[in-house]
């Protein structure tokens, strides 16, 4: 040890830069923000909870094409479908298990009518494997519970398409 760093250790010159930091930062603008109260902004694109849409009829969008369930690389997506009695073609069941799930998007980008999408939810959770099974039923009530939150990010999001 040189004599430079023999008074500066004996003068605590290291403790004193630090505090002197810690200080200096008792002054800045806060960069910590108080969760779950308070919420950084998040990106019209963020990928989170999944939900089926309905048109404003109260029809649902799904025609039941499963290039969603085709496109999904975590195999996650399970579709049946029928021919409804107007001739039409709709799902029977659209299971998404969310613990395959991987967020990467493809089942929204493949939708050719803007059925399925991801929410800004990610405030949800399960305590057993089912609980993270989503149904169809489930997916509608997503999307009928966010429609107002869903449609607004596709709105600022399509600038980006
Ligand atoms: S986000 Fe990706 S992994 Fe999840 S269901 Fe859609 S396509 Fe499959
Ligand atoms: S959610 Fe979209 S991509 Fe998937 S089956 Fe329905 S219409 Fe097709």
């Amino acid at each position: 040890m040189g004599a430079r760093d023999f008074i500066g250790s004996l003068f605590l010159k290291e403790l004193v830069q630090g505090l002197a930091l810690t200080a200096g930062y008792l002054f800045k603008p806060k960069i910590t923000i108080q969760y779950p109260e308070e919420k950084t902004p998040m990106s019209p694109r963020f990928r989170g909870l999944h939900a089926l849409r309905r048109y404003p009829n109260g029809e649902e969008r799904c025609i039941a094409c499963k290039l969603c369930e085709a496109v999904c690389p975590a195999l996650a997506i399970t579709i049946e479908s029928a021919q409804r009695d107007d001739g039409s073609r709709r799902t029977t069941r659209y299971d998404i298990d969310l613990t395959k799930c991987i967020f990467c998007g493809f089942c929204e980008e493949a939708c050719p009518v803007d059925a399925i999408v991801e929410t800004h939810i990610f405030e949800y959770h399960g305590e057993n494997r089912g609980d993270l099974y989503y149904t169809k039923q489930m997916l509608l009530a997503n999307g009928d519970r966010y429609e107002q939150d869903i449609a607004r990010n596709r709105e600022l999001d399509a600038k980006y398409r």
